[in-house]
């Protein structure tokens, strides 16, 4: 017999009792565990999933507690993966957590290797790349979602269909933390973002489109997306699987400083969106802002606890 905390999903015929048990002997890896991601993994669990993958670099902040649904006051400095994991835990004693508090690069992303279907809650482009890679290669499953200001993006990509290089390339500077983000938008979006899953995990057929919605506007559209001639992934060259970090991290010893050496940096664009955080420092050659000091070249000098904690505040402010 189901367990009964499902018998109202068990009432769909969309989902019924053999749908339930393919949800529940599915392996679903969250590639970031901020607002997407605890929201994806909260209605997952929920749903009777009982076998997921967290994966995060980050610690929780107190700007997240506006839009990440697992995280409260005092979770505050821990690690959203494993934080998250407990807080699942208790939702669903019988599910099968695993947290991973680390930053999914081109060496570990194997770590996906168990996972039947991956979902994309991450806020950086190299990162997606490095997972659409890593499943045209693989021939795995996975959900690219994003959200910013009021309005987001999802789009189911299987292996024989259009990939996200196909359509998406490294560019820009925006990011949560420079632009602001609405916590009904990336609510929204995880919820279409899950559905598609649960979707595809009872093996209903999903088309491989990008939807768009802004929830601000009410607006929603369904954009077409075909494979590109000229995609690296789609040709089989793997670039971003072959990809070191290009972000090169160096402790300054005893001073509590990290160097980053990133690419380089519109100056006058970044000091107008910090402008907008709060005060910024411009001596002509560098920018300071919080505890960052930034140099033209991409270079910078950041005062932290840990290189890990350095490297979230670059991503979080600078970039990726
Ligand atoms: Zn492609």
């Amino acid at each position: 017999m189901p367990d009964e905390r499902y018998s109202r999903q068990i009432l769909l015929q969309e989902i019924g009792t053999e749908g339930q048990e393919k949800l529940r002997q599915n392996n679903v890896a969250i590639v970031g565990v901020g607002a997407l991601g605890t929201a994806a993994a909260e209605l997952l669990v929920r749903a009777g999933v009982e076998k997921i993958i967290l994966i995060d670099r980050d610690v929780v902040e107190r700007s997240n507690l506006q839009r990440q649904l697992l995280f409260t006051e005092e979770d505050v400095g821990r690690s959203k993966a494993v934080v998250a994991k407990e807080k699942l835990h208790k939702i669903n004693s019988n599910a099968a957590i695993h947290a991973e508090a680390i930053h999914l690069n081109s060496e570990n992303v194997q770590l996906l290797q168990n996972a039947d279907l991956i979902l994309d809650c991450t806020d950086n482009i190299q990162t997606r790349l490095l997972v659409n890679d890593y499943c045209k290669k693989n021939k795995k499953r996975w959900i690219y979602a994003a959200a910013i200001k009021t309005s987001g993006y999802v789009m189911p990509i299987l292996p024989e269909g259009p990939c996200l290089q196909c359509f998406m390339h490294e560019s820009g500077v925006d990011t949560c933390d420079t632009v602001g983000v609405l916590n009904t938008i990336t609510s929204s979006i995880a919820g279409m973002q899950v559905t598609l899953a649960l979707k595809m995990m009872v093996k209903e057929n999903v088309e491989p489109s990008l939807f768009y919605y802004d929830i601000w506007q009410g607006a929603s559209k369904r954009i077409t997306v075909k494979k590109n001639k000229k995609c690296q992934a789609c040709q089989g060259n793997f670039t971003y699987l072959e990809k070191k970090e290009n972000v090169k991290v160096i402790p300054f010893c005893s001073s509590g400083r990290y160097q980053i050496q990133g690419k380089p940096r519109n100056v006058q664009e970044m000091k107008k969106k910090w402008q907008r955080l709060g005060k910024v420092v411009d001596d002509g050659i560098t920018l300071q802002f919080k505890d960052i000091l930034l140099f033209r070249d991409g270079r910078a000098l950041i005062k932290a606890k840990s290189e890990h904690e350095a490297l979230a505040t670059y991503s979080k402010f600078v970039g990726n």
